[in-house]
């Protein structure tokens, strides 16, 4: 797509590249069903825009960690499918089981609170059918899901609130660690004793799913019936040592902005806090107006480089708050000039890994933190 020209500080975000990367996702993992992941505002693009592309691209579920992202995305008219598997421990389940919204349960407290929000509702004369619930088995995470001991007595529960016409259990789903091959052959062996023991409790549902972007990829064993796809859509790798483009996936978004200002300097001046850099000789020096308050790590002062009129520049000194300042030697930048510090690297701009590697992170946090000063533009 064409990009308008930049505005200060902006994520443009290709809605055509999301849409592609669940289609190509789609049909390379073959699963019956595909779940978009749009939790944290769409990893930083943009919840509403990015559920939207996806479910044109052909996935038929999103998934969310709260709530009260679920419900956002309701109100914005958003009828698809939906699951939620993050709680407060105080959580008002209401709102999510009147919007219609799956609600990821894993313990049996959980599954009381949700029965007893779903009956509040129906005597309140605003709801008429059950709440949908889909349970979480802990696999090998350490995170939430019932653990072993607890699934008979769980289950026993859900299927008793399933006889009591208070809930559906539409769904069984656990999430794997991608540590080693033979911890997540270990995390799909418990996780299929667990449908096993769901069974024998009376519970077969729709849905069985373990695997995210980086098992649905690698691991055909662990996609059962439907894959929770994140990174992936967002046209990012979740492997260290492979590309987007070795994925054949299109990064989605693309950070820039304007250069604000333009210095020419002598050799020895000293740029930014603490002077962790001077200039070796006379250099022109352009400042790009997006700081750790954007999400650009401090951790990359020095080490990651952008895109300026045609010429790629490393950080020169600290990140600060708002702003940064790279050297760009004898190069002719002018204020005003389009700043990318990440996009496709098909173009000949850093990517997002490049920026990850700098900060000795990873790219899902690159993005992911993209703060709420910098305009999001949908190309
Ligand atoms: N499923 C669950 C439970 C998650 O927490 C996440 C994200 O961390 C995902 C799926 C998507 O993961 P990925 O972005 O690696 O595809």
């Amino acid at each position: 797509a064409e990009k308008p020209e930049a505005a200060f500080r902006e994520a443009v975000i290709d809605l055509g590249a999301l849409t592609a990367n669940v289609a190509h996702l789609r049909e390379l993992v073959g699963t019956e069903h595909v779940m978009a992941v749009v939790k944290a505002n769409a990893y930083g693009h943009g919840a509403v825009e990015c559920a939207r592309a996806a479910l044109a691209g052909g996935a038929d579920w999103l998934g969310v960690a709260d709530l009260t992202e679920a419900v956002q995305l309701r109100d914005a008219g958003i009828e698809a499918p939906l699951l939620a598997w993050l709680h407060d421990p105080d959580a008002d389940f209401a709102p999510a089981i009147e919007a219609g919204v799956d609600i990821g349960v894993s313990s049996i407290a959980q599954l009381d609170a949700v029965a007893d929000a779903r009956r509040a509702l129906v005597a309140a004369g605003r709801l008429h059918g059950q709440a949908l619930v889909q349970l979480k088995l802990e696999t090998g995470l350490s995170r939430n899901g019932i653990s072993e001991p607890e699934w008979a007595a769980t289950f026993a529960r859900a299927r008793a609130l399933e006889k009591s016409g208070d809930i559906v259990v539409r769904g069984i789903f656990s999430h794997v660690s991608n540590a080693s091959p033979d911890d997540d052959a270990a995390a799909i062996d418990t996780y299929t004793r667990g449908l096993g023991v769901a069974a024998a409790a009376g519970l077969e549902p729709e849905l069985r799913h373990l695997a995210a972007s980086a098992a649905a990829l690698s691991l055909p064993d662990a996609r059962f019936n439907l894959v929770r796809l994140g990174i992936g859509i967002y046209g990012l790798s979740p492997f260290a040592g492979r590309s987007s483009a070795d994925l054949g996936l299109r990064p989605v978004m693309t950070l820039r902005g304007r250069v604000a200002a333009v210095r020419r300097v002598q050799g020895g001046t000293g740029v930014s806090y603490d002077y962790t850099y001077r200039t070796s000789s006379e250099t022109t020096l352009a400042l790009v107006p997006l700081g750790y308050a954007e999400g650009i790590p401090r951790h990359a002062s020095g080490r990651a480089s952008v895109s300026i009129a045609g010429g790629t520049f490393r950080i020169a000194g600290r990140v600060a708050m708002d702003q940064f300042v790279v050297d760009v030697g004898d190069h002719d930048v002018q204020v005003g000039d389009e700043v990318v510090l990440f996009g496709d690297p098909a173009t000949g701009v850093p990517s997002a890994d490049d920026w990850a590697e700098a900060a000795g992170t990873i790219n899902y946090e690159i993005v992911t933190r993209i703060g709420a000063r910098v305009r999001r533009t949908y190309v």
